[in-house]
């Protein structure tokens, strides 16, 4: 049973549904495990009543509810209000990921089976309550690992990093434990207004993360806007006929050089605080690579000219989202000094399945051969070509994938603090050597049943 700590207790206050109903308070609506949404009798989240009622498909709108928090990870960048985000529609409707699934319905926030339970009976209550429980004693075991190092049965160590989006996050990844940042979304800072972040702004966030990891690298990632990414900025094109396609991470980064010398020169500053990488999205070919690097190195040199003291040129690396850049990494071999996969988008990108299409189903997920062929030809051309490669993508995060990342041979994950404990389990409950010997098997996989399968056999419970 997993124990989804951050997301078990959600207290909102919303108006009343129809007029008639007392102003709904909700309880803890989120159970994952049983896939049960529970609303105490006689209250309702606002929004969902006349969902439920008139048999569509129930959706939670919880207007101006923590909107950063429930569109994170699912494509809109953290501190989105729901008004500027694309996935709620301006409806600030909830949108969970979990795993790998794409969800803004119910039965996928509940992970599977979606039942609804409008008005529980005490017996509901009672065992609703017991299994809350239950996820609060898992919560205090699993808390001992906070101290334990992330090591397979046979003793091999794999690195956790976290992924994060605010100072909370960093703090956070630090106590529990994590080898550092392994993904820092910059584009929140863009979104806030039409006011765009300077220099100096943007120098005392990441001098802040960065002293937060006390000397454990922080790994900061240019500005990602665009496709999926909401922007109030105006930096994105939102006329763009294919957004995802089109002018976002890099490609606008390289566009905009004044905005990205801007960044690039804040992030150097804060290098001079502890180690600091720098990664770049949406990478797809070696050029993109080429330039970034040389106005790094040029931002570099004017910061050295005026004075400062900082420390060699931090570490460059790419995201490998774009499957040009997957199939040819050998071709970035000479450019980068690490790279990070974003399976979120990968996945997007090599099933042609749009990551914010609920119209798709389960077409958009990491179970299909071609993306298991794909990462595991990732990390064996990084291992050929000495590049360091981490996974950065939500899938990093699911214990349910740890067995099979780790029998592709990933041993650097980038995840959200949330679940960085439930990997380390996981970690810590695998044997690398059996689970190498099932690379073969896995690679023969055919379709998403057998896939499904092999990660039963290979998971450690
Ligand atoms: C990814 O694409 O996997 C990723 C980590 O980046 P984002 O989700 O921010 O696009
Ligand atoms: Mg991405």
């Amino acid at each position: 049973m997993k124990a989804w700590a951050g997301l078990a207790l959600l207290l909102a206050s919303c108006g009343p549904a129809s007029g008639v109903r007392p102003p709904a308070t909700v309880e803890a609506p989120y159970t994952p495990d049983s896939g049960t949404l529970l609303v105490r009798c006689g209250r309702f989240i606002d929004g969902l009543s006349d969902d439920v009622r008139s048999g569509v498909e129930p959706t939670i709108k919880i207007p101006k509810m923590r909107a950063c928090e429930t569109c994170s990870g699912s494509g809109a960048a953290p501190g989105t209000r729901p008004e500027s985000c694309q996935h709620c529609g301006g409806q600030g409707q909830m949108v969970f990921q979990q795993g790998f699934f794409r969800v803004n319905r119910v039965c996928e926030i509940c992970n599977g089976s979606g039942e609804i339970i409008r008005e529980p009976t005490s017996s509901d209550l009672r065992s609703y309550r017991a299994r809350r429980r239950e996820q609060a004693r898992e919560f205090e075991q699993r808390s001992r690992l906070r101290r334990m190092p992330t090591r397979t049965l046979d003793g091999a160590d794999v690195r956790l990093l976290g992924n994060a989006e605010s100072r909370e996050d960093v703090a956070e990844a630090h106590a529990l434990g994590a080898t550092g940042i392994g993904l820092y979304r910059t584009e929140f800072l863009f979104l806030r207004g039409p006011q765009l972040p300077d220099e100096d702004e943007q120098f005392l966030l990441y001098r802040d993360l960065v002293l937060g990891m006390i000397g454990r690298p922080v790994t900061i990632r240019t500005l990602d806007l665009g496709a999926d990414k909401a922007d109030r900025s105006g930096l994105a094109l939102s006329s763009e006929p294919n957004p995802a396609l089109g002018l976002r991470g890099v490609r606008l980064s390289l566009s905009r050089r004044d905005l990205f010398v801007t960044q690039l020169r804040a992030i150097l500053r804060a290098s001079a605080y502890g180690p600091v990488r720098v990664l770049v999205p949406m990478v797809s070919r070696r050029e993109e690579m080429l330039a970034v690097r040389a106005l790094l190195h040029r931002c570099h040199a004017d910061l050295l000219g005026e004075g400062m003291d900082l420390p060699e040129c931090p570490p460059l690396g790419a995201m490998i989202e774009v499957p040009a850049a997957a199939l040819a990494l050998h071709s970035l071999a000479s450019t980068v000094d690490f790279v990070s996969v974003g399976t979120n988008d990968l996945v997007q990108y090599v099933l042609a399945a749009d990551r914010g299409n609920d119209a798709l189903g389960d077409l958009y997920s990491p179970m299909h051969p071609a993306i298991i062929h794909l990462l595991h030809q990732i990390i064996a051309t990084g291992r050929k070509y000495k590049i360091p490669v981490a996974m950065c993508g939500e899938i990093a995060g699911d214990p349910l994938f740890t067995p099979l990342l780790l029998a592709l041979g990933l041993e650097e994950f980038s995840l959200h603090p949330a679940t960085l404990l439930e990997v380390r389990e996981k970690v810590r409950a695998c044997h690398l050597g059996n689970l190498r010997r099932r690379t073969s098997s896995l690679l023969r996989a055919t379709d998403r049943d057998t896939l499904e399968r092999w990660l039963r056999r290979s998971s450690p419970d």
